[in-house]
C-alpha cells in the first residue's frame, strides 16, 4: 500500500455456498426426480432457481464476485469427473444415452453398474465420489456444466468467478480404476489432463470469466517433492496458455507448507489461503517467501467450517499485515461455506444469548463483507464494539464455563486414564464373570430402525403420544430384540438402540453444553443432510442417559447385555465444537461425563460396555506433524471414559472401517478389552494387520457386510471365520457383523444373524481342544 492510494480496493468473496436452498429444495427435487415425480426440466429449473437466489443474496449482501460451478446436483468431484470426461467404462453407455441419469448412476449405482466409491472430503464431514482413473482413461473436456453456470450468472449481471477442482487435486483424489496395473498412480495422467483444463479455461474465458479459481486443497497435505514438482509443472503449463482467464489457486483446511513457495513462484495471478486455526501458520510462511508481489491474495480469515462468530478485530489485524504482502487482498471465509448451515435467522428456538455467538453461511458472508469494508477504510467502530461485546458475553457466560466441570477437569490424574490391571489379568476376571464360549458372538449395537419406530418418534414430537406411551413402545421393541437374540443364540446381547435416531444426537440432547438446531442442515453427501449439534459450553451429565434401557434389556435375559455409548472423539467429530479452548480440553469434559455413565452402567450390573469411536481415524489431522498430538488426546479421552471400571467389567469399542495401518498404535493405546471392526469387504485384511503388529487383545473383525442388503450364506461366514482364525487365536476372536444394523430391515438382519451364530457354533465345534 502506498501513500498515493490510502484506501485499497478490498473485496469480499466466498469459495462456495450451501447448495440445498433455504428449505432443502434441492434434496426434494433430486429425490423427486429419482422417484419419477419431478421431470428433468423441473429439476434443472429448480436448481437454476436456487443458484439464482443464492447469487442474488450474495450480491445484495455485498459480495463482489460470486462463485459459479460450486453448485452441484450431487457432488462437485463427480462434476469434475463429468467435466473432464473421466466417466468409468461401466457407466459410459448410460451416461452417453442420458447425461443426467448417467450422472446419478455414477453416484448411486444401478443393477448393472456399481457406483463410484464415496469417501470423506479431507477432514470434513462431507463425502465425495472418488474418480476412477487408469492407463486407458481418455480425458475430454465437457464444458457444459461450468460454462452453463457461468453464463447464467453473467446473464443475471453478476461478476462471477468459476470454481473448479484443480487438476492436481483431482488426480490425487482419484483411485486406480479396476484393472489398472498394480502401483498405477493417477497423477501420472497429468499430461493428458492439462490440455482438457486448457480447453475448459479457454471456454470459460470466452463465456466471460476474468478469473477462474482452481481448488487445490490436496496441497495442504504432506506431499513429497515429486508431487510438488508436478504442481510446478502443471501451473507452468496452464499459465503459459495464451487464451486463458487469470488463475486463482485456492487451498484450505490447513497451511500450504512446502507448496506455498512453489505456487508463490509460479505465474498464477492469485492464491487463496486459509488463515484460521492451524492454517494461521500461512501468515508467517507468506512473509518468509517475500509475500505475493503482483498477485491477488484471497484471505480466508473467517472459519468456513465452524459456526462461531469471527473475532473481527483479530481478523483486521491479520488482514492489515496481509495488505503489505500482496498486490491486492480480498476477504473470504477459509473454505466453501458448504460445510455450515445456511442461515442462523431460521433458528428461532435457540437461546438469543447463544445466537449472538453464532454465524452460519449468510452471517459469515456478512462478516467477510464487513471486514472488506473495514479494511477499505469504512468506519467500523460500532460493528467492532458489538462484536467485542458478543465475544465477551460468550467467554463470561455460565453456559460456556461451569466451575464444577472445570474443577473436575483440573483434578484429573494420570491414573484415571489407565485401567489398574493389565489386559491379561482383566481377561481372566472377565471370563470368570461372563463364562463365554470360544468365538463369542455379538452385534455392534443397533437393530433395524423400523418405520413404526420412526413414526412413534414423530408422534412423540408432534404430541400425538406422550412420553409414557413412547417409552412403552421402546420397551416393546427391546423385548422383541432380546428375544430374537436369545433365540438366534447370540452370546453377548444388546438392547438394539431403538430409542436413538442418531448416535451423536441422542447423547448431545442429554448432556449440558450441547445445543440442537432446528434447521441447521449440512450436506453429508448427495441428498443426505445432517444436523450436527453445537457443542457450545462446558459438558456434564445431569442424569443417566442409557442406564434404564440397558437395565431393562438385562432384566429380560440371563445372558450379558452390553451397554452402548458413543465415545468422546466421535461426539466431537460429528458436532460443531467450540473454538474458544483446545479440543483436547473439550474432549476431556465429554470423557468425564461418559465415565459417569459407564460407572452407573456398571453399578446397575452391566458387565460389558461398548464405547463406539468410528470417528477416531477420520478426524486424523491432514498434516502428519499434528497427528501424534491429536492421537494422544483422543486415546486419552477414550481411556478416561472407560478406565473407571472393575477388572471384570469388559470394555468394547467399535470402528467402522478397515484402513487402520497408520493408527494401529492408537488403537492399541485405547486399551479396550475387545475391538470390533469392519473387515468382511476387505477379506479380513485388518485381522492380519493387527496380528502382524502384535495386537494383544480381543478382536471382532466383521464377518458380514451390513452395508449391502444381501444375506450371507453360512458357508461364506464359516470361511471368513476360518480366515480370521489364521490371524487371531480362538480365545481372542469375537464373531460379529461389520457395523450396526439400524439401516437394515429385519428380513435381512434376522436371517443374517441366525446364520452368523450358527456359523460360529459350527467353527467352534471343530476347534482343536485347548489344554
Ligand atoms: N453402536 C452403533 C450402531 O450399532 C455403532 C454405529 C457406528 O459405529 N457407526 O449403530
Ligand atoms: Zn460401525
Amino acid at each position: 500500500m502506498t501513500d498515493r492510494s490510502p484506501v485499497p480496493q478490498v473485496r469480499a468473496t466466498v469459495h462456495g455456498w450451501p447448495r440445498q436452498g433455504p428449505s432443502r429444495e434441492l434434496k426434494k427435487a433430486v429425490e423427486g426426480y429419482w422417484a419419477g415425480r419431478v421431470t428433468a426440466e423441473e429439476l434443472h429449473r429448480i436448481a437454476a432457481g436456487l443458484r439464482r437466489a443464492a447469487w442474488r443474496w450474495l450480491a445484495d449482501a455485498g459480495v463482489g464476485e460470486v462463485p459459479t460451478g460450486d453448485f452441484s446436483l450431487y457432488d462437485h468431484v463427480l462434476d469434475a469427473v463429468v467435466m473432464t470426461g473421466a466417466i468409468p467404462a461401466r457407466h459410459r453407455r448410460a451416461f452417453d444415452a442420458d447425461p443426467l441419469d448417467g450422472y446419478f448412476a455414477m453416484a448411486r449405482g444401478t443393477d448393472a453398474a456399481a457406483p463410484l466409491e464415496m469417501t470423506k472430503w479431507f477432514d470434513t464431514n462431507y463425502h465425495y465420489l472418488v474418480p476412477e482413473l487408469g492407463p486407458d482413461t481418455v480425458f475430454t473436456a465437457d464444458p457444459r456444466g461450468p460454462v452453463g453456470q457461468l453464463r447464467e450468472a453473467v446473464s443475471l449481471g453478476h461478476a462471477a468467478r468459476p470454481v473448479l477442482v484443480g487438476p492436481v487435486t483431482f488426480l490425487l483424489l482419484a483411485k486406480p480404476a479396476p484393472g489398472a496395473p498394480a502401483g498405477f498412480a493417477p497423477l501420472s495422467l497429468l499430461d493428458r489432463l492439462l490440455p482438457v483444463y486448457a480447453e475448459l479455461l479457454a471456454d470459460l474465458r470466452a463465456a466471460g470469466a476474468t478469473w477462474v479459481q482452481l481448488d487445490e486443497p490436496a496441497l495442504v497435505q504432506d506431499q513429497p517433492r515429486a508431487v510438488l514438482d508436478e504442481v510446478a509443472r502443471a501451473y507452468r503449463a496452464l499459465t503459459a496458455l495464451t487464451d486463458r482467464p487469470k488463475l486463482l489457486v485456492a487451498s484450505y483446511f490447513d497451511r500450504l507448507g512446502e507448496a506455498l513457495p512453489v505456487l508463490a513462484r509460479s505465474a498464477v495471478e492469485g492464491l487463496a489461503l486459509d488463515f484460521t486455526g492451524p492454517a494461521a501458520a500461512n501468515l508467517d510462511a507468506l512473509a518468509a517467501v517475500g509475500g505475493l508481489p503482483g498477485k491477488r491474495l484471497v484471505a480466508g480469515v473467517v472459519d468456513g467450517r465452524n459456526v462461531w462468530i469471527n473475532d473481527l478485530e483479530r481478523s483486521l489485524t491479520t488482514l492489515g499485515t496481509l495488505l503489505g504482502l500482496a498486490e491486492r487482498v480480498d476477504v473470504a471465509p477459509s473454505c466453501s461455506l458448504l460445510h455450515v448451515p445456511l442461515d442462523l435467522a431460521a433458528e428461532r428456538s435457540l437461546d438469543p444469548l447463544v445466537t449472538r455467538w453464532l454465524a452460519f453461511a449468510r452471517q459469515k458472508a456478512a462478516e467477510v463483507v464487513t471486514l472488506a469494508r473495514g479494511l477499505g477504510g469504512e468506519a467500523m467502530a460500532p460493528r467492532l464494539a458489538a462484536n467485542r461485546a458478543a465475544l465477551a458475553s460468550r467467554s463470561a457466560s455460565g453456559l460456556t464455563r461451569d466451575p464444577e466441570v472445570r474443577a473436575r477437569c483440573a483434578a484429573i490424574t494420570p491414573e484415571q486414564a489407565r485401567r489398574p490391571q493389565p489386559f491379561a489379568e482383566r481377561s481372566i476376571a472377565q471370563q470368570a464373570r461372563l463364562g463365554l464360549p470360544a468365538l463369542p458372538t455379538t452385534t455392534i449395537g443397533s437393530f433395524p430402525q423400523t418405520r413404526e419406530l420412526r413414526l412413534a418418534r414423530a408422534d412423540l414430537r408432534a404430541g400425538r403420544i406422550d412420553s409414557a406411551a413412547y417409552d412403552a413402545r421402546i420397551r416393546e421393541e427391546i423385548r422383541d430384540c432380546v428375544a430374537f437374540q436369545e433365540k438366534a443364540g447370540l452370546d453377548v446381547l444388546v438392547h438394539g438402540e431403538p430409542e436413538r435416531s442418531d448416535m451423536v444426537q441422542y447423547f448431545a440432547e442429554q448432556l449440558t453444553g450441547f445445543l440442537a438446531t432446528r434447521h441447521g442442515w449440512v450436506q453429508s453427501y448427495g441428498t443426505r443432510y445432517v444436523r450436527p449439534p453445537i457443542l457450545a459450553g462446558d459438558v456434564s451429565r445431569p442424569a443417566p442417559m442409557t442406564v434404564p434401557w440397558t437395565s431393562y434389556a438385562q432384566s429380560l435375559t440371563e445372558r450379558p447385555v452390553k451397554g452402548m455409548l458413543t465415545g468422546p472423539v466421535t461426539l466431537l467429530a460429528w458436532s460443531f465444537v467450540r473454538d474458544d479452548q483446545p479440543r483436547a480440553e473439550t474432549a476431556r469434559q465429554v470423557a468425564l461425563a461418559l465415565r459417569d455413565e459407564v460407572a452407573d452402567l456398571e453399578a446397575a450390573g452391566t458387565a460389558v460396555v461398548q464405547v463406539d469411536e468410528p470417528a477416531l481415524r477420520e478426524t486424523l489431522p491432514l498434516r502428519a506433524a499434528a497427528r501424534p498430538g491429536y492421537l494422544a488426546w483422543a486415546t486419552e479421552a477414550f481411556r478416561l471414559a472407560t478406565s473407571g471400571v472393575r477388572a471384570d467389567t469388559q470394555i468394547h469399542t467399535h470402528m467402522c472401517y478397515a484402513e487402520f495401518g497408520d493408527i494401529l498404535d492408537a488403537v492399541d493405546a485405547l486399551d479396550a478389552d475387545v475391538i470390533s471392526l469392519e473387515a468382511a469387504r476387505s477379506g479380513m485384511r485388518i485381522a492380519d494387520e493387527l496380528a502382524a503388529a502384535g495386537y494383544p487383545r480381543a478382536v471382532g473383525p466383521g464377518v458380514y457386510d451390513i452395508h449391502a442388503p444381501r444375506v450371507p450364506d453360512e458357508r461364506e461366514l464359516t470361511d471368513l471365520i476360518d480366515r480370521a482364525l489364521i490371524a487371531v487365536p480362538a480365545h481372542r476372536l469375537w464373531i460379529n457383523p461389520d457395523c450396526g444394523l439400524k439401516t437394515r430391515s429385519w428380513a435381512e438382519a434376522g436371517p443374517a444373524l441366525e446364520r452368523m451364530a450358527a456359523a460360529a457354533r459350527r467353527v467352534r465345534e471343530n476347534l482343536p481342544a485347548r489344554d
